[in-house]
């Protein structure tokens, strides 16, 4: 059964929703249920909403603030294969380029709470609270569910 065209944007949502809540720490080797449940193709498709929304809020911080944060580039090769590495730095770049997907399951989920984690501190720089946060990104999932733009 595919799932519907929402689900995957809906998901990402609810997994920095559920990072917001650990204020934003990536908690080694820490199961979120909002990723463990997807099966590897709904991991892909988890990975390229969370680019998709790591992007917009990217772009926000730098067309408010001028700022540019970028993911922790000296911790992330220590955790990840240079191949999760590659398609981390291609999901987040504000220009598409190909998008390729990790092909190990222990890199996807550290690249995908990656992305969370740089949502967030984007969100704060731009004045939310982990709370806020939070709650704004369980907004959106539900209108992702709502007002499917597929
Ligand atoms: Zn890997």
């Amino acid at each position: 059964m595919t799932p519907p065209p929402w689900h995957a944007p809906r998901a990402a949502y609810l997994l920095t929703a559920a990072m917001a809540d650990n204020a934003g720490a990536i908690v080694a080797g820490d199961r979120i249920a909002e990723w463990a449940g997807h099966d590897e193709s709904a991991q892909r498709d988890v990975l390229a909403a969370l680019g998709a929304q790591t992007r917009l809020v990217l772009k926000m911080l730098r067309d408010e603030l001028g700022v540019e944060i970028e993911m922790d580039w000296r911790s992330t090769p220590r955790a990840v294969c240079s191949q999760a590495l590659a398609a981390a730095r291609e999901l987040i770049k504000p220009k598409r380029g190909a998008r390729a997907t990790p092909e190990c399951a222990r890199c996807r989920e550290i690249i995908a709470k990656a992305m969370c984690s740089l949502q967030i501190q984007a969100y704060f720089r731009l004045g939310f609270t982990p709370l806020m946060i939070a709650a704004m990104c369980r907004q959106s999932a539900n209108e992702a569910a709502m007002f499917p733009r597929h």
